[in-house]
């Protein structure tokens, strides 16, 4: 057993560490209020290769892998958990393209997607439930070489600034995912939902009338999108929510740990309370933990493991980190008293974050049948 990262691993964890520190952090604030898309942010991760991350260089990524993936969006997350949660979204229509678009589909859409030029949703959950896809109610009916699409998808992260969606559909009795670009007449975005955390990134409803696209965008074979889907959302929707669960709880720890050391109470700093030092204890056996269930999750999908087999463990990590950031962000609220909940503080901004995590990719009671099923085979 081996539990190093590689050189290049550690290097890539240096680098986003510190561009975090240096280019997230003081905007941070500014950008939640703001409310707005962070193109520009965006750009910069493009050119430093952390959107490519888990695309082959061919097509324009840096090609490290899914660890590395997580470790960069555990950084990043760490500091400004929104733009995690950027790469945990787009990742899903990179992922889906480049597992089983067409060579064309590849080379069209890749290389300006791994430079942030172009943005990608992923779109699968309807008003009828995101836990069980198939009550898909979204159509795409074939007529001649085009797809007819009606329908309408709810909660779609990054919708409103995406150049191109990644939707799931039904033809007949059969799913397929679908491309459909931005401005393809009958493709509309209804309206931004009003989320509590994760304030930059747009969360929108989307609705299809009559929009007609070519046959051409179909991904995979014809029949096959649900699994395509459910393979997507839990190779790198769950390990991405892993990563930013990880992330979310280092940020808080750290912030509890260093106010912990310079608060005085009593003539002395309040790390020798025992109470105050066995928190934070309980907080940093409790983010080691779910570190390694979450990277061994990660480095099994860079194995080459059968993606099925390892549903399970992508699930415990997605189960863990989510658990793990929802009970750090609260106690380091109360280990640092009332500033804990000063915004200067930025634990609420990221406790707000967090909550976003309990149905995004799956809810916590879909993790929990996941494993349970296995258990019980
Ligand atoms: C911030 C955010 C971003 C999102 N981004 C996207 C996106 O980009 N693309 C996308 O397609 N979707 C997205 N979603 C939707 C997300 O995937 C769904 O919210 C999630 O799948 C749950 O679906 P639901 O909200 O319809 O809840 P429901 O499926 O209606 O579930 C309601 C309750 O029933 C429970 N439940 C369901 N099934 C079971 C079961 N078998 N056993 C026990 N309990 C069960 C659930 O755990 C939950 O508590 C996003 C959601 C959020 C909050």
């Amino acid at each position: 057993m081996n539990f190093d990262l590689t050189r290049q691993q550690e290097m890539l964890r240096d680098t986003v560490r510190q561009f975090a520190d240096s280019e997230l952090a003081p905007r941070a604030l500014e950008l939640d209020e703001r409310g707005e898309f962070p193109f520009d942010i965006v750009k910069r991760t493009g050119e430093m290769g952390l959107i490519g991350i888990m695309t082959p260089k061919e097509y324009g990524g840096t090609e490290m892998g899914h660890l590395a993936r997580m470790v960069a969006i555990e950084e990043i997350s760490r500091v400004y958990p929104p733009l995690g949660f950027f790469f945990q979204t787009c990742h899903l229509g990179h992922y889906s393209i480049q597992n089983w678009g067409t060579e064309e589909q590849k080379t069209k859409y890749l290389p300006s997607l791994c430079k942030g030029e172009k943005i990608i949703c992923d779109a699968i959950t309807e008003a009828s439930g995101g836990s069980d896809p198939t009550t898909t109610q979204t159509t795409a009916q074939l007529d001649g070489n085009e797809f007819v699409i009606n329908g309408r998808k709810v909660y779609i992260t990054l919708a409103g600034v995406a150049d191109l969606a990644c939707i799931l559909a039904k033809t007949d009795d059969k799913f397929n995912t679908i491309l459909v670009e931005k401005g393809t007449p009958g493709f509309e975005i209804v309206r931004r939902e009003n989320i509590a955390g994760f304030r930059t990134m747009p969360v929108n409803e989307l609705a299809f009338t009559n929009c007609r696209v070519p046959k051409t965008n179909l991904i995979g074979q014809e029949g096959r999108g649900l699994g395509i889907g459910l393979t997507t959302i839990s190779v790198i929707g769950r390990t991405g929510v892993a990563g930013i669960g990880l992330g979310i709880a280092r940020g808080c720890y750290e912030a509890a740990l260093k106010f912990a050391k310079e608060r005085k109470l009593y003539g002395k700093p309040i790390t020798e309370l025992q109470a105050i030092q066995f928190a934070l204890v309980d907080i940093n056996v409790d983010i080691e933990a779910a570190k390694w269930v979450s990277y061994y999750a990660a480095w099994q999908i860079d194995q080459g493991k059968d993606l099925r087999a390892i549903g399970p463990d992508i699930a415990r990590a997605k189960l863990v980190s989510c658990e793990l950031a929802n009970r750090v962000a609260p106690k380091a609220v109360q280990i640092m008293g009332a500033y804990g909940v000063s915004e200067e503080y930025h634990i609420v901004r990221r406790l707000k974050d967090a909550l976003q995590l309990f149905p995004a990719a799956g809810t916590q009671e879909i993790m929990k049948a996941t494993i349970g099923r296995s258990i019980m085979a």
